[in-house]
């Protein structure tokens, strides 16, 4: 059986790992647009100013504990010995004026005497809340629950359980960050769902992974690799324009062998532009995806050498620092930072922007990152080497009315037989992640299976 998949991102090469695992015979090649698989989670060479060329990712990617599929797939493709495991530690800061003022610290411990360890070590709050961690672990076991059903959380703010110091000081970032939502739109059954994965197997679920390097060296190269040993082909540089009648894949002006089946694995607005070039009429899953929402990201990188970042804020090598900052009332960013030995790589990212306010979002990251890292650092952001990265369309949209009309969840059909489609946000519940692209991927290969069997 002869199977074509248009797009080598991690939902792409899932596919291609699942059907190749089955000894079925089938003939795999893959199409990608770019000179090299990754899709979102690729990366970049940056020669700095000190003519060093280093390999920067697309975007700082966060892969926590939960994202069990991912990590099994690194661990098949030998490449988790390229991966790190670090604990979780949550600080959140303000930047009120010039001030950097802490707000709270805390990280998950696992403490054997309970059955389901959740142990938060305060290690220092500033500005002590009242019963804080009493709130936080109740609005755990609500959104565990699913007790606000069918609501946005916008709603939380109004509720007797949850205070806003717990909202602002936790919920906020983790929601904009994890599901790349404005808090007040997000859908709150989405929210449920990911605490119940972060709360399985707490503090391992919640423990961050972090690569070597970049994604694309320890994760996506040794994946390609494992394919290409298995016979998977994969055509680089092949921006598919559209499908020609018997199953063709037009490419660069040129027309392929007949496939018998063909995967779609773009997200959902590209997947609509080849389904109209391609002619096919409209289904319920096409007109999904036309109308799918999306977010942006805007990711700023900053290279400080190592001598300038001795008096760096964190210097605990085992944890991951997660820092959530709240700036000019409402506007969240993590800031998060990694060592190598010539210098520490800042990230400074604003997730969730819509396209009103991204510009906007822009100009107050460029006015935080020059006062910040003076702050933090000492150091004058015109003379470093940095570079902001605007994912457009970075990942979909949670929001409680995209969600609740299904706008979202497009499935992995496309209502015309052996096309499918995949991408992150054709996985039910895990959306706009990493490990839903992984988890569509593998759904997506379990169709041809069923078809095949009956
Ligand atoms: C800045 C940023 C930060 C993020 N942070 C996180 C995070 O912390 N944690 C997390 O879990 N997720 C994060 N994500 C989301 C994550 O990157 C995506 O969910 C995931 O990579 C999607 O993979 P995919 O295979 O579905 O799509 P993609 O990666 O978009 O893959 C699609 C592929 O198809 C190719 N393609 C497109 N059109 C064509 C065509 N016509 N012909 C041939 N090929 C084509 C593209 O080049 C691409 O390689 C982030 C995303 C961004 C942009």
């Amino acid at each position: 059986m002869k199977v074509a998949i248009i797009g080598a991102g991690i939902s792409g090469l899932s596919i291609a790992k699942k059907l190749s695992e089955k000894n079925n015979g089938f003939v795999i090649d893959i199409y990608e647009a770019a000179p090299r698989s990754g899709g979102r989670i690729s990366s970049f060479d940056w020669r700095l100013k000190n003519e060093t060329i280093f390999s920067c990712d697309n975007g700082q990617h966060f892969t926590i504990g939960a994202y069990t599929n991912f990590i099994e797939l690194l661990d098949k493709c030998d490449a988790l010995k390229y991966w790190s495991r670090h604990t979780f530690e949550w600080n959140m800061l303000k930047l009120q004026g010039d001030e950097l003022q802490e707000l709270l610290r805390f990280r998950l411990e696992k403490l054997m005497l309970f059955k389901k360890p959740l142990v938060p070590y305060i290690k220092f709050v500033k500005t002590p809340t009242n019963l804080f961690f009493l709130k936080f672990y109740f609005s755990l076991f609500l959104l565990k629950r699913k007790f606000f059903n069918e609501r946005s959380l916008n709603y939380l703010y109004k509720t007797f359980f949850f205070s806003n110091a717990t909202i602002n000081l936790f919920w906020k970032s983790f929601v904009e960050n994890s599901m790349n939502t404005e808090f007040d739109n997000s859908d709150l059954s989405t929210l449920s769902f990911l605490v119940n994965e972060c709360i399985k197997d707490i503090p391992n679920s919640l423990e961050i992974l972090m690569p070597e390097t970049d994604y694309y060296s320890c994760a996506i190269k040794p994946i390609e690799k494992h394919l290409q040993k298995n016979g998977v082909n994969f055509h680089f540089n092949s921006l598919v324009q559209r499908i020609q009648p018997g199953k063709k894949i037009e490419c660069r002006g040129m027309l392929s062998q007949s496939y018998d089946t063909i995967f779609l694995a773009v997200p959902g607005h590209i997947a609509a532009k080849i389904w109209k070039k391609s002619g096919y009429p409209n289904t319920k899953e096409s007109i999904l995806w036309e109308n799918q929402k999306y977010r942006h990201i805007l990711n700023m990188w900053v290279v400080i050498p190592s001598l300038q970042a001795e008096n760096i804020y964190h210097k605990k090598e085992e944890s991951f620092f997660w820092n959530p900052i709240e700036f000019k009332g409402s506007s969240y960013v993590v800031v998060t930072q990694k060592k190598t030995r010539e210098f520490t790589i800042v990230s400074i990212i604003r997730s969730a922007c819509n396209n009103v306010n991204s510009r906007k979002e822009e100009e107050k990251l460029y006015e935080f990152a020059q006062k910040f890292l003076y702050k933090q650092y000492s150091v004058n952001l015109k003379h470093l080497d940095y570079k902001l990265i605007r994912a457009k369309r970075a990942t979909i949209a949670c929001t409680h009315d995209q969600c609740k009309r299904a706008a979202i969840w497009s499935g992995t059909r496309t209502g015309i037989k052996d096309i499918y489609k995949c991408s992150d946000e054709a996985s039910f519940n895990y959306p706009s992640t990493i490990e839903g692209a992984v988890r569509a991927g593998y759904s997506a290969a379990e169709n041809i299976e069923n078809s095949i069997s009956s």
